[in-house]
């Protein structure tokens, strides 16, 4: 390839690709831990993790290592025939969350879709809800992916605005309020209920302790499906295993995708136990890249370093570190700063609307990448293998950088 500059790849982008995402001035071009360097050299800390996906890091060595030596080996099979990596990998991934059975697929919101439609399956077959009328409990500000089905029921704008018609079958309820929950649940057709464990796209909006253990129980009576979507929240990220653990909540259906390849391909799970799983039968859902050999190689090393390496315990100590750290800055900027772990945000205070986005653009000439939210908040999640000094320098750059919103 010829070594073109940082305006030419940018132009490039600009002209030959759709615009649908507005990244930062910034063109990177390798990674190794929690660092990124850009085609001129400067590097950079990583404070956006792939948006959680880069939870061990950028290209962490055993996740490489279990990836190439699988890439040489058998890449696809689709599901036509059994591979010798997937059954040993749903047996693994089982075991580690204490479910009977795993659906393997590639995107989040394909593993969304899955989850919707085992919940509305279950819900005419075991819970002899009339067809066609189930209906899944959401809440406000979630975010779940882009496809049809799942923006029917987003409350973002601009992920709507002008898609639909939407899907119907959803109803959407404040998030962290479970007198709203249980007024929902009032309903019988109700057969789901799908939440964030954290809300992360809408800015890392942490529920009061003990809403998710009172949602679950309130769920468990109503004989209604408490689904979670742990893919940005989950593996480690917050402090735990799942979100869920700091609550002891066991998801009837868990999502998880993200991180579960360690930023390498994309890698989707969904998780329940067999009532659940056995509706759907051969030819009723699937996916051509959905288990192959290569993502189930990747997805076992991905949680065995996350293990081995005990990340979600440095995440719950560095992100401590961290929250108190910004809190010390004291800036007349910050109005608020949140989070659990190593999945934060702080919210912007300042007249310029553009303000997060100018902070953001200070970060990076600083060297640290991260962007802005819903305009006022900006989200702070680095990979969980960063280090007490790389805390610190972050939160210098950071401190330094705060001062361009004094003019
Ligand atoms: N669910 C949650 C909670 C997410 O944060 C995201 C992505 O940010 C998704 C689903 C969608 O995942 P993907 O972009 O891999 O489809």
């Amino acid at each position: 390839m010829p070594v073109i500059d940082t305006p030419v790849h940018i132009a490039l982008e600009e002209k030959y690709g759709a615009h649908n995402y507005h990244p930062l001035p910034v063109v990177l071009s390798r990674g190794s831990g929690v660092y990124v360097w850009d085609t001129d050299q400067n590097r950079y800390l990583d404070f956006l993790s792939g948006y959680s996906a880069l939870n061990q890091g950028h290209c962490h060595p055993a996740i490489i290592e279990a990836l190439t030596q699988q890439a040489q080996r058998l890449t696809l099979t689709s599901r036509a025939f059994y591979n010798d990596q997937l059954g040993p990998y749903e047996k693994f991934l089982c075991t580690y969350f204490g479910y009977d059975k795993l659906l393997p697929m590639n995107t989040g919101v394909e593993a969304v879709e899955t989850a919707i439609k085992l919940c509305r399956k279950w819900a005419y077959q075991h819970k002899k809800i009339e067809e066609n009328s189930a209906v899944v409990i959401v809440c406000e500000g979630n975010f779940h992916g882009r496809t049809s089905a799942v923006i029917s029921f987003s409350s973002d704008f601009d992920s709507k605005n002008r898609f639909g018609p939407y899907m119907p079958g959803f109803r959407t309820i404040p998030y962290d309020d479970i007198d709203a929950l249980n007024n929902a649940l009032s309903d019988p057709n109700v057969a789901g209920f799908l939440v964030e464990p954290i809300q992360g796209e809408a800015g890392v909006v942490v529920p009061t302790e003990g809403y998710l253990q009172a949602a679950y129980r309130a769920c468990q009576q109503a004989n209604v499906l408490f689904i979670a979507d742990e893919i940005q929240t989950g593996l480690g990220r917050t402090g735990a295993r799942l979100a869920c653990d700091h609550e002891e909540v066991r998801p009837d259906i868990l999502i998880l995708g993200k991180a579960l390849s360690g930023g390498t391909l994309p890698v989707s799970a969904v998780l329940a136990d067999d009532e659940i799983m056995l509706v759907i039968q051969p030819g009723q859902h699937g996916s051509t890249y959905g288990g192959n050999p290569l993502a189930c190689a990747v997805a076992e090393a991905s949680i065995t370093a996350i293990e081995n390496e005990k990340m979600a315990a440095n995440a719950k100590e560095m992100g401590q570190r961290f929250r108190s750290g910004l809190e010390k800055i004291n800036s007349p900027h910050i109005s608020l700063v949140r989070g659990k772990g190593l999945m934060n945000a702080v919210v912007i205070d300042h007249p310029n609307p553009e303000a997060a986005w100018k902070l953001c653009i200070a970060m990076m000439q600083q060297g640290l990448l991260a962007k802005p939210t819903h305009g006022d908040k900006i989200r702070f999640a680095p990979p969980l293998i960063i280090t007490a000094a790389q805390i610190d320098d972050a939160l210098t750059i950071i401190k330094k950088s705060l001062s361009v919103l004094d003019q």
